[in-house]
């Protein structure tokens, strides 16, 4: 059946229901150029400012998984259970997550992303480490599946292809901010993965998409249930997002926190919210048993965090490169440090050449911010409270500026719990 692009735009604009022969034909004659960028721009548009009913947004979704391929994980005899962020700063977190749950018996195939705007992608952080790739074979990736247990790489260009084309349309059209889009470009990459369950990690806070915990409730909601009538056992935890995550924001200083992590120590909040996650995935795998936090603690997962290393050819016991360049930022008064803001942190790491602005920048290993403070510790004026790593010291005027305000001594500590709701069953 063939619709008229005006139309469509035309019905949601107007606040109607998009039927689902309707939302088959446009994303599929997107796809092949029926449907031109700004009609399709329109169209998304309509969608941000009228949202979508649930069997829209069900169907929307699943049009965007047929637009590709879905992976097959039949032959992986471990339960497959996969995590995904919806980004911030400092966040690593998958990085010991994935070797530990697979350390307690689960599969953990992870298609990963990079990093764009202030915050950082996993694929940027891994790179950091000498010789590790990111492209794998799906023979390979398979076969790391079986023997490791954890596998995290790159996405082919058969996953999901709508969303690559739409999230780029969203990116210069002012529509990602839309829970139904946001909802249907997570959960349509994550079905089509293939694991049998799903536990996501919706920030909330100044360093993320969602600023306040109503629209990331919304947000989980609409995800979980998506993965359930998709047949993924799904769950989401709410987590602060609004001062950084552990003490860096950077891709080589994220991987060696990373690591003292796997070694049984690191940041608290990296460890509390690596646990919390460990515990739902393996409950949503259907593992219960070991408990992650002995395991983590024990150094469990670092046997299994080294083999993932040397699969993808990387090398765990490689130095990792570190900057030419360190400044300090002082704090401003003495008192209790209570704010250290996630989104000035993520823009300086940014700048100082952690992210990209663009899909086709590079981006520097060894560029980031360290916090040398957290909210809730005492400070004295001139302290260093941020280290910020950089090659190009030509790069530190604009992160410095992006810092301006960032730093808050007394006045209530405006720390949020870190893990703030959960959605989903059990
Ligand atoms: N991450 C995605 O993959 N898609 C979005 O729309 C937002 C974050």
């Amino acid at each position: 059946m063939t619709f008229d692009a005006v139309d469509v735009i035309r019905c949601k604009r107007d606040g109607g229901r998009l039927t689902d022969a309707q939302i088959g034909w446009v994303i599929d004659a997107y796809l092949r150029g029926v449907v031109a960028e700004e009609q399709m721009a329109a169209l998304l548009m309509a969608i941000v400012l009228r949202g979508m009913e649930p069997a829209e947004l069900a169907r929307w979704t699943t049009a965007m998984i047929e637009s590709g391929d879905r992976m097959d994980l039949s032959t992986v005899d471990r339960p497959t259970v996969d995590k995904h962020s919806t980004g911030g700063v400092g966040d690593k977190i998958t990085l010991a997550l994935a070797p530990l749950v697979a350390a307690c018996g689960a599969a953990v195939p992870q298609l990963s992303g990079r990093g764009l705007g202030h915050s950082g992608g996993t694929l940027d952080k891994l790179e950091s480490i000498p010789g590790w790739r990111a492209q794998l074979t799906y023979a390979e990736y398979l076969a790391q599946l079986a023997d490791v247990g954890a596998v995290v790489c790159a996405a082919g260009p058969t996953l999901v292809p709508a969303d690559r084309r739409l999230y780029a349309l969203r990116d210069v059209t002012g529509t990602v901010e839309s829970i139904p889009l946001i909802a249907s470009s997570i959960m349509s990459k994550k079905i089509a993965e293939g694991a049998a369950a799903l536990v996501l990690d919706v920030k909330v806070g100044s360093g993320a998409f969602m600023k306040n915990a109503g629209d990331a409730r919304a947000l989980a909601e609409a995800m979980v249930w998506l993965g359930a009538a998709a047949g993924v056992r799904t769950v989401a935890l709410v987590t602060a997002m609004d001062t950084p995550l552990g003490r860096t924001a950077g891709n080589a200083l994220e991987v060696a926190e990373a690591v003292e992590v796997l070694a049984g120590g690191g940041p608290p909040d990296v460890v509390e919210l690596t646990v919390a996650l460990a515990r739902e995935m393996l409950g949503a795998a259907g593992l219960a048993g070991r408990d992650p936090a002995d395991v983590l603690a024990g150094g469990g997962a670092m046997d299994t965090w080294r083999r993932m290393v040397r699969a993808q050819g990387g090398d765990p016991d490689a130095p990792l490169p570190a900057a030419r360049e360190v400044h300090t930022v002082a704090a401003p008064a003495t008192g209790l440090l209570s704010t250290v803001d996630a989104y000035a942190v993520g823009v300086a790491a940014w700048r100082l050449g952690a992210g990209r602005a663009r899909k086709e920048d590079p981006v520097s290993a060894t560029a980031g911010v360290v916090l040398l403070a957290k909210p809730g510790d005492r400070v004295t004026v001139g302290q260093p409270v941020l280290a910020l790593h950089t090659d190009d010291p030509a790069r530190l005027p604009r992160a410095e500026a992006a810092l301006a305000g960032a730093i808050r001594v007394g006045g209530p500590a405006s720390r949020l719990p870190l893990v703030l709701d959960r959605v989903g069953e059990g």
